[in-house]
């Protein structure tokens, strides 16, 4: 079983879980897509770079 980010859409928790421990909601998965590291580590120093200029 792999470690995917669920997500309940109902309270909007994230979970580990199949099912959502505070309302019993179905969690559904998140788009991993979404996470793509290449984009995520790209963005984030483009964001680093804006907050801290010449370093
Ligand atoms: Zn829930």
């Amino acid at each position: 079983m792999t470690k995917e980010i669920l997500k309940c859409s109902n309270c909007d928790l994230y979970t580990l879980k199949a099912v959502c421990s505070k309302c019993g909601e179905k969690t559904l998965s998140t788009k991993p897509a979404k996470f793509s590291p290449l984009d995520k580590q790209g963005k984030f120093r483009r964001i680093y770079k804006k907050k801290y200029k010449g370093l």
